[in-house]
């Protein structure tokens, strides 16, 4: 009598409440509710594990709801984020080329096809001039995901333009680093940015102007040695990864075993690397007050 007929099974009385039917609503039958359903795209918490859709993500600018994670941002995510208001993108006539005719398991050319591909963009730093709480200001954002963020010619090339334009017009110099270092496939062509991104900075200095460094994870080799460690003010992400070489390449030269937080943003902060940290919330606040610190604004 107090049966219930669900998916076309018959369900005892002792049934939990839970499996029966509702009046008025037809269940689902079994070969329906296992078809998938559309869902929003998710991004997972690399430290919590926790799937979030993207567009939530997106809303508390890729730091995770759950434990706070500072998640990678892509460039230009970045970028359209820290400004108020994007006036011009600089660089994008610079197109890599590869004299070496570097192969690796892949030719240069194709790889450097891939990870256009890949990320949608043409290189691996993007610089835009644009405005943050009403001050013209200008910022360089590495794509960590093109190449690994690695400093080629092209690179410096929007790099040392991006100063050039801020030199000229007096603008503020931001560089939110992340990268793996020098380009490999482009030799001591990519070693030559680290002395010109260095001079051109000293330019930045020698002009009166400010330069900012924000370390995002991760910075390592020819950008850490050069323009990610040349700032007036350096503010490095929660948890970030700033180094020079890797953990296990100093292991082995100097043979002892190195214990984490070697080489995080808390530890370089204890030991005077770094000037702040700061929470991606946070982030455009503190930069606008530095700048207008740093360049008497009112
Ligand atoms: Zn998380």
């Amino acid at each position: 009598m107090n049966q219930v007929v669900k998916s076309g099974k018959v369900l005892s009385p002792t049934t939990p409440w839970t499996d029966r039917s509702v009046p008025g609503i037809q269940a689902p039958d079994e070969q329906q509710s296992l078809k998938a359903t559309f869902t929003e795209p998710t991004i997972e918490c690399s430290e919590c594990h926790a799937l979030v859709t993207r567009t939530a993500m997106s809303f508390n600018v890729f730091v995770c709801p759950q434990c706070d994670e500072h998640l990678r941002m892509k460039a230009r995510d970045r970028l359209n984020w820290f400004f108020d208001q994007v006036t011009e993108e600089l660089g994008l006539e610079f197109a890599a080329k590869d004299p070496l005719h570097f192969t690796d398991s892949k030719p240069y050319p194709e790889r450097m096809k891939e990870a256009q591909k890949k990320t949608g963009e043409t290189e691996a730093l993007l610089a835009m001039q644009g405005q943050l709480k009403g001050v013209n200001m200008m910022a360089v954002a590495f794509e960590f995901d093109f190449m690994g963020g690695s400093m080629g010619t092209v690179v410096g090339d929007r790099f040392v333009q991006a100063a050039e334009r801020a030199i000229e017009q007096r603008l503020p110099l931001i560089c939110f680093a992340s990268s793996g270092g020098a380009r490999m496939q482009e030799g001591m062509l990519s070693l030559m940015q680290m002395a010109r991104t260095s001079a051109v900075i000293q330019k930045v200095k020698n002009a009166g102007l400010p330069y900012i460094v924000v370390l995002t994870h991760p910075v390592y080799g020819g950008v850490t040695a050069s323009l990610a460690m040349l700032g007036d003010v350096h503010i490095a992400e929660p948890k970030a990864m700033i180094g020079f070489a890797g953990k296990r390449v100093i292991e082995q030269t100097v043979r002892e075993t190195l214990q984490e937080p070697f080489q995080r943003a808390e530890f370089l902060l204890d030991h005077g690397v770094i000037d702040q940290i700061v929470h991606r919330h946070a982030l455009r606040d503190t930069v606008y007050r530095i700048v207008a610190k740093l360049m008497n604004l009112p």
